[in-house]
């Protein structure tokens, strides 16, 4: 059986914990897991390293974890805590003389379009600037071997995908997921999914509605991601013990890595 190291590079919410200025217990924390960067993840297998998202702290996150190389880069959607480190792919580009394939939905490929126009608009430049091949996803990606099943979701008024690579799905910054993406979610070991905070928000799923989402999709362990300042970490672990049977519920940190069956 083949396996593959998911790694979450961040699992902070679009400020990031601490934000700058807040002054609550939880920015204040002396608590390593009450550190969050942007959310991203990596995917290691076969010698390869995929990275989901580009956050704004993609240099350090890269850095801290120690990735030597890139193979490509796969976006959920295009929104600013996803896109804003694509400009720090530069090094992998000298280092591998080569561009890193992008792979995302047109809508997003046209946000990296419009938001890093200086790549894309063929004028001249002096300084080093990002190599990307663009690739649309239309259905699932076949990616150095592995299967990664895109998983369509409702983000707000938007679309985001979300994905799959076998027994591991990854869904951040979603507000519904549609009945035709429930199917692609059975018979997961671990699903790592959005869930904000306690209250309520129009574009993100809070705690209550992924734990609701977690008694229909029953994976074996569920991490929670793009977490914001409301959720102190010892505390909400400890608050989510119990609370989906069969499932054990914990929130995400910065450096969660794990094997997945593919
Ligand atoms: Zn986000
Ligand atoms: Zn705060
Ligand atoms: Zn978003």
């Amino acid at each position: 059986m083949a396996t593959l190291k998911l790694t979450v590079l961040g699992s902070g919410t679009s400020m990031g914990v601490p934000s700058i200025g807040c002054q609550c217990r939880v920015c204040r924390s002396p608590d390593p897991f009450d550190q969050r960067l942007r959310p991203s993840v990596l995917l290691q297998f076969a010698n390869r390293n995929v990275v989901i998202d580009t956050s704004p702290d993609f240099r350090q996150q890269v850095l801290r974890t120690g990735v030597q190389r890139l193979d490509a880069l796969v976006f959920t959607h295009g929104h600013a805590d996803h896109i804003l480190g694509l400009d720090d792919i530069r090094p992998f580009n000298l280092k591998q003389k080569s561009e890193i394939p992008v792979y995302a939905a047109s809508e997003t490929l046209a946000t990296l379009r419009r938001t890093f126009a200086y790549i894309f608009d063929g004028s001249p430049s002096m300084s080093s600037l990002p190599g990307v091949r663009l690739n649309i996803i239309e259905g699932p990606l076949q990616l150095f071997g592995l299967t990664i099943t895109p998983i369509p979701a409702e983000h707000g008024d938007m679309g985001v995908l979300g994905f799959r690579f076998g027994r591991a799905a990854y869904l951040t910054d979603f507000s519904s997921v549609p009945k035709s993406s429930m199917a692609l979610l059975g018979g997961l070991d671990d699903f790592i999914l959005d869930a904000l905070r306690y209250e309520p928000h129009p574009m993100h799923s809070n705690v209550e509605q992924s734990l609701a989402l977690l008694a229909e999709v029953k994976p074996k362990r569920a991490w929670f991601t793009h977490i914001c300042h409301d959720l102190p970490h010892a505390e909400t672990n400890a608050a989510l013990a119990g609370r989906c049977p069969g499932t054990i519920v914990q929130l995400a940190y910065d450096g969660l890595s794990f094997e997945v069956q593919v």
